[in-house]
């Protein structure tokens, strides 16, 4: 049975390559009837950051997805927070050990200070080892009385010489590295925690993980990984690697990073994200206006078609068309304008219903009283369309509830003549009369009174619409007028005119 796993560390809000990564490990899960799991992998305590691992779980949840085995929902593999988990992993490193894999190194921190500044590039590794205080070096009686009294020391695992690992991954192809050139990594620290790479290893094992996808940033970390698991001898389990291309600048130079939202004018977290250490609030897809649904499409199209020029995907269409075949290679760039598109089709594509509460929520936020929730259902049927972001139905609907606050005058008063007025006027005698019109007979009858005073009907049409809406924009002026009714048009008109 396919089962995936994302396995975020709780180090701060979700940059939007790591909701990509979500999305195409749940689409695969999805489409080959899988789990997907969600493991926190919060081991290192230095990078912990408070509300994180909410933050991840509030992240999914507005995107709709949910896991099936979580630090919340619980599983046959629980716990999902690799801190309650810590337990586990000493017992591998240990093993790996013994085997000769793996050696005890008691550096502090200062030595490796010192050998940093007298080294450069150093790397605790195949060339420096040697010259360190570490169980390849120290007499074994030595070493046993340092692990007895109970001096500080890591575990290392010891890259062997000469060696060339090789995996074929499930985007990228035939990938192959040079052992000499991986440095030593720590496998578990001092405190007894595990690092990041002995942990997923034995996690991914344990919990019998079949296709890891992550960013491609970890691509220098799967040698290590492609050892730990051979050392362990626990290679045919595997899972199998898709390294995701990454999210690119707009430019196409570098690596989209966190800070570079606030650069280029656009948000790269998911959600809002409050960084208490630099007191900073910076802004999310979710607050700025993004539908969930519009927010996984675009993400999905970084990186992926069906092969077809079809751009807007449900999530269940995409977990229909999704193929690893169809992920590319090349790092995908980011345009906020076009990510502004798939919002503004998105919104296109909501009923008025499915709007209703979050059109009624961004009113209300800004002063605007909504009575009646059949007219609100209509206002948003109309002018849904022009709405690239959702606080775009403030200004696009506001005028339907309140009469405009303030005209913009100059478009209509310097060409302004009496034979207007008097167009106008004659007009709010249509208005008034008992019968009720469609908009397209509204329309007939202004056109047809415009050139019965010698009007054409454009000099009349631009400031009818100004006194409606308050300014040159919103759809089809009858349809506005259809729908303010007869009386909220007329009282519009004469308070304009008076
Ligand atoms: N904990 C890693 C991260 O924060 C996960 C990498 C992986 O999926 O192996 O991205």
């Amino acid at each position: 049975k396919v089962r995936v796993r994302f396995a975020p560390s709780p180090t701060g809000g979700l940059h939007l390559g790591g909701v990509r990564t979500v999305l195409f490990n749940y689409l695969f899960a999805k489409k080959h009837k899988g789990d997907f799991v969600l493991r926190i992998e919060d081991t290192d305590q230095t990078r912990y950051v408070d509300g994180a691992e909410q933050y991840i779980l509030d992240c999914l949840k507005w995107c709709g997805i949910t896991p099936d085995e979580s630090p919340v929902t619980g599983g046959q593999y629980a716990p999902y927070r690799q801190s309650e988990r810590k337990p586990i992993y000493r017992e591998y490193a240990e093993k790996l050990v013994a085997q000769g894999h793996a050696y005890y190194a008691f550096d502090t921190a200062e030595e490796l200070d010192v050998k940093r500044k007298e080294v450069p590039n150093f790397q605790y590794g195949l060339a420096t080892r040697n010259g360190l205080r570490n169980s390849l070096n120290l007499p074994l009686q030595e070493t046993e009385k340092l692990l007895h009294n109970g001096t500080p020391h890591v575990i290392r695992i010891k890259m062997p010489e000469g060696e060339n690992i090789h995996f074929e991954d499930m985007i990228r192809g035939h990938v192959s590295f040079e052992t000499n050139q991986v440095d030593d990594k720590v496998l578990l620290k001092a405190d007894g925690m595990p690092t990041y790479h002995l942990a997923v290893v034995v996690d991914d094992y344990l919990m019998k993980i079949t296709h890891a996808f992550r960013g491609e940033e970890w691509l220098p970390s799967a040698p290590v990984h492609i050892l730990l698991w051979e050392y362990l001898g626990w290679k045919a389990d595997m899972p199998q690697w898709a390294h995701l291309p990454l999210i690119l600048k707009p430019d196409g130079h570098g690596k989209l990073s966190k800070r570079d939202g606030a650069r280029l004018g656009f948000p790269v977290y998911a959600m809002n994200w409050f960084d208490a250490k630099s007191n900073e609030l910076t802004l999310g897809f979710r607050e700025l206006g993004f539908l969930p649904e519009a927010f996984l499409n675009l993400l999905a199209m970084l990186g992926w078609n069906d092969g077809t020029d079809q751009e807007i995907f449900t999530l269940d269409e995409m977990i229909d068309k999704f193929s690893i075949e169809r992920i590319s290679k090349a790092g995908a760039k980011f345009d906020f304008e076009k990510a502004k598109w798939y919002n503004a089709e998105w919104i296109k594509k909501q009923t008025a219903e499915s709007l209703k509460l979050k059109v009624w929520e961004i009113l209300k936020t800004n002063g605007v009283t909504v009575k009646d929730e059949a007219y609100l259902l209509r206002v948003i049927d109309t002018v849904k369309d022009r709405c690239v972001l959702l606080p775009d139905f403030y200004p696009q609907a506001a005028y339907f509830f309140q009469q405009p606050a303030e005209y913009d005058l100059n478009a209509v008063k310097p060409k302004w003549t009496d034979a207007k007025t008097d167009f106008f006027n004659a007009f709010i005698g249509i208005l008034s009369s008992p019968e009720t019109f469609d908009a397209a007979e509204l329309e007939a009858k202004f056109k047809a009174l415009a050139e019965e005073k010698g009007l054409k009907p454009g000099d009349v049409m631009l400031p009818f619409r100004i006194m409606l809406v308050g300014g040159k924009f919103g759809p089809h002026v009858f349809d506005i007028a259809k729908l303010l009714g007869e009386s909220e048009t007329i009282i519009r008109v004469e308070k304009a005119i008076e």
